[in-house]
């Protein structure tokens, strides 16, 4: 008896009501207890209720004490199979919902199982039925037993008494439960139970019918069940819950419209399926094989339009909520600073003024001067800026690239990063022309000015003419009672050079320049390259917080995550705090001088930033009539053929003269022959525009900017010719020079004779051949002709052939016959006439 607390109901009940029933009842049993199952399933609302039933049952089985012998056998097993119900009815319970929401949403698989289901409910009606009677036929044996045992065992009537109605309760709260829901919810019960029916497995069905069907095989049932009862259920759970797991699956697959958490997914223009299927916390896969259903077949890495992303996006259930395109910018942290956040940080210097007065090498000299008193033993690296330590303490940071490109190109990107202007102006030269550009591009951009009067070891150097011409720029220096610091130096000799460090650390001190480091890193570009060995390599000047390595950015139409950071003497660093620049490895792509890093959150947000400005910058190079790639290109060249164009790539150090040299450059040219901007930018020349030009087979126009060291060296390899200027008028000439190279020479064209075709002949392996009468002047092989119908040119071409009797020839004269044969033309008829032509071709230039 002790075991019988143990779950085995064959154990339990099996001998024991055998004995009542012998395999008839044994038979029966089994029926009952799939059935009791079925009807309690069919009691949705009130598992709470059911499971608490038997869970009281199973405490009072539990305790063999208190169990009587006789009656609670059979009532046992219910009680039991009450338990067993609930149990599995609370391990199926999840799965079935996500089951019946699956089958609900595949129409078709409903209309499928709706058939299947009218029939099972048939089926069940019948076994309803049957099982009904017999409960009813056993609760009457039962009850007979029970009263005989009753009767018998009197020693403990009280007991039995007490049992009996204790256990009514319990195993009747399911069948009442069922009851209930079913008038509550007629709509609903029915399915669920076609559903549970569906789940529970067809075994059981299959056996519940066959026992109820057919006593025989009732008979035989019992044989297996002893058999493989126990086994039965389980195989029975299994398949359950692999069916479960299907029907999750399936539910996972599409669609997954009721009961899901819908969303609101944020749609930008274009999305990557990956990100879509993220933010609609759907897996990819599906996301794809939803895409392919539309008939688009992308892969998880693929961009899809918002149409697109957005029909997805209701095919999952969930809403699309349009971004406007500029929203997705908002990912960068733009908070303003707090004031006590605010560090102070060292001052970005940019050394201009007028070539050969001596930039590059002050700012050698400036770097060498540093690293010789400093610690890094003279390796340096041209990353295109560099920080120096002043004898006081002070840091500096000098932007390398000397001349306007570096100061300007992020100026007119709208990165200002520089904070003093050093004017270089020669000692022996005064003021020229890129003096005074200088001069005022730092008074555009409001920046400070610190005048270094440079080659003062020359014996022609006048530093007082430099300052006394300076005045006439409105440049007024100390020595001149102004404000504006100035400091002779001799970029040779290094003399003054501290003093100029201290000159420019003092104007930063004036300027309290500061940064918070405690923040996504933002930053500006000042020189970028695709390296061979590292891939593309960005140096950014840190403006603001502090960079890290890991960090996502995106930098102009470019992100990253940053993979390593390499500071001025080429060490790895771990950060790059503000005014520190840093080369960035990492990138996805090679941005431009002048972009601005940002860092932000997520790799998704980059990506879509970084894709977002892309197709901005596309669009506006599209309005602005540049094409932008070189199929365009071609597509466009060959839509006009008949105009020759000069392809160049303009490079210039400012947004401005890069725009008006591209407008002055296509002014340039007529309706024969134009130039045609390929590409332009700002900053150096790069390989990329190298890789442009050689592409496109066309020169590289460097305004105020140079090439860098690998753009130099494969243009070299390719033979892409760079050209460098710093006038525009120079440069608008010798592209139009170049462009008159190409300007077709004026074609006057003279009729020099006329054929009438006479006949018309078939010549194997020639083709048609016209046998014509030259009316008119002379017909030369060379020549050019006309297929003229009734006046109307239906042919223009060269000839095949030009044949007097059976002779080539090279020309035959008026009044003679010969045999003419086009070549690539065949639609030749008798009557037509020949024009002859050739063609004078004049030089001509462009105005
Ligand atoms: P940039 O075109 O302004 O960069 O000028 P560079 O730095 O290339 O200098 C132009 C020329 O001036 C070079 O030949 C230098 O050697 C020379 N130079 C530069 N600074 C000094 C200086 O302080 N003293 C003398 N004597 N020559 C200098």
């Amino acid at each position: 008896m002790s075991d019988t607390d143990g779950k085995k109901p064959l154990g339990l009940g099996g001998p024991r009501s055998g004995q009542v029933k012998q395999s008839f009842s044994h038979g029966r049993t089994k029926s009952v207890v799939v059935e009791t199952k079925r009807k309690r399933v069919v009691a949705p609302p009130k598992p709470g209720t059911a499971g608490t039933g038997a869970a009281t049952g199973a405490a009072h089985l539990g305790d063999p004490s208190k169990r009587p012998a006789g009656i609670s056998d059979a009532e046992m097993e219910r009680r039991l199979a009450a338990l067993r119900n609930a149990k599995a009815r609370e391990a199926g319970e999840a799965a079935q919902r996500a089951a019946e929401e699956a089958a609900r949403e595949e129409e078709r698989q409903r209309k499928r199982e709706e058939i299947e289901a009218k029939e099972r409910e048939e089926r069940e009606r019948a076994a309803a039925a049957r099982a009904k009677a017999e409960e009813e036929e056993r609760a009457r044996q039962l009850a007979e037993i029970r009263a005989s045992r009753a009767a018998e065992e009197q020693k403990r009537p009280a007991k039995t008494e007490a049992r009996a109605p204790a256990a009514t309760p319990a195993e009747e709260a399911p069948a009442r439960g069922a009851a209930a829901p079913g008038s509550a919810k007629p709509g609903l019960s029915p399915r669920k139970t076609d559903r549970e029916r569906d789940d529970r497995g067809g075994d059981r069905d299959a056996r519940a019918k066959a026992k109820g069907d057919n006593d025989r095989r009732a008979g035989k049932l019992t044989l297996t069940a002893a058999l493989d009862g126990e086994g039965g259920r389980t195989r029975s759970l299994a398949a359950m819950k692999r069916k479960q797991e299907k029907a999750r699956q399936k539910a996972m697959g599409f669609g997954q419209k009721a009961e899901k958490q819908v969303r609101d997914v944020q749609l930008p223009e274009t999305i990557v399926v990956q990100e879509l299927a993220n933010r609609m916390a759907e897996r990819a896969a599906d996301v794809v094989k939803a895409l392919m259903k539309m008939g688009m077949m992308v892969t998880m890495n693929q961009t899809i339009d918002a149409d697109t992303a957005e029909l997805v996006i209701e095919e999952f259930g969930h809403h699309a909520v349009r971004v406007t395109d500029a929203d997705v910018e908002q990912a960068i942290d733009s908070v303003a600073d707090k004031p006590e956040d605010l560090q102070p940080r060292p001052p970005i210097v940019t050394i201009m003024g007028h070539v050969d007065h001596g930039k590059t090498s002050l700012l050698d000299a400036l770097r060498k001067t540093n690293v010789v008193s400093g610690e890094a033993g003279g390796i340096t690296q041209h990353i295109g800026a560099y920080q120096v330590t002043t004898d006081k303490g002070a840091v500096l940071t000098f932007l390398d690239t000397p001349g306007h490109a570096a100061f300007t190109s992020m100026r007119s990107r709208g990165a200002q990063v520089t904070d003093i202007v050093v004017l270089v102006v020669a000692a022996d030269d005064a003021v020229m022309p890129q003096t005074i550009e200088a001069i005022n591009h730092a008074k555009a951009a409001k920046v400070p000015m610190i005048v270094a009067i440079n080659k003062i070891d020359k014996h022609s150097a006048n530093p007082d003419k430099v300052r006394t011409d300076l005045l006439q720029h409105e440049v007024i220096v100390e020595k001149m009672s102004g404000d504006v610091l100035d400091v002779e130096v001799s970029a040779l000799t290094g003399q003054g050079l501290d003093d100029l460090l201290d000159a420019i650390a003092l104007q930063a001190e004036l300027l309290d320049l500061r940064a918070n480091p405690q923040r996504p890193a933002q930053g500006a570009v000042i020189e970028a390259k695709l390296d061979v060995g590292r891939g593309p390599v960005a140096t950014v000047l840190v403006q603001s917080g502090t960079l890290k390595r890991g960090d996502i950015f995106v930098v102009g139409e470019q992100w990253g995550k940053v993979r390593a950071l390499i500071n001025d003497r080429g060490e790895t660093v771990g950060e790059a705090g503000p005014s520190v620049p840093v080369e960035v490895l990492g990138l996805n792509g090679t941005p431009q001088a002048g972009d601005t890093l940002n860092v932000v959150e997520t790799e998704a947000q980059a990506r879509e930033i970084a894709t977002y400005r892309e197709k901005a910058a596309k669009d506006k190079r599209a309005a602005a009539g540049a094409a932008t790639t070189l199929e365009q290109l071609m597509a466009k060249a060959k839509a006009d053929a008949n105009v020759a164009e000069l392809p160049v790539i303009v490079k210039a150090d400012v947004q401005g003269s890069a725009e008006a040299i591209v407008q002055a450059l296509e002014k340039v040219g007529n309706e024969e022959v134009r130039v045609r901007v390929l590409h332009y930018g700002v900053g150096a020349i790069t390989d990329t525009d190298v890789g442009l030009a050689e592409a496109s087979n066309c020169p590289i126009i460097g305004f105020n900017v140079r090439a860098n060291a690998s753009a130099r060296q494969s243009a070299n390899q390719k033979g892409v010719e760079i050209r460098y200027y710093s006038v525009i008028y120079d440069l608008v000439d010798d592209v139009k020079a170049a462009a008159s190279g190409l300007l077709k020479a004026e074609v006057r064209e003279h009729f020099i004779g006329y054929a009438q075709i006479k006949e018309v002949f078939k010549v194997s392996g020639v083709g048609k051949v016209a046998g014509c009468l030259v009316t008119e002047g002379v017909a030369r092989r060379s020549a050019g002709v006309r297929l003229l119908r009734d006046n109307v040119v239906i042919h223009e071409g060269t000839l095949k052939t030009l044949k007097r009797f059976k002779d080539e020839v090279k020309e035959v004269i008026s009044g003679q016959e010969c045999g003419m044969a086009f070549e690539n033309y065949e639609d030749i008829r008798e009557g037509d006439v020949i024009e002859i032509f050739e063609r004078e071709e004049v030089e001509r230039k462009l105005a």
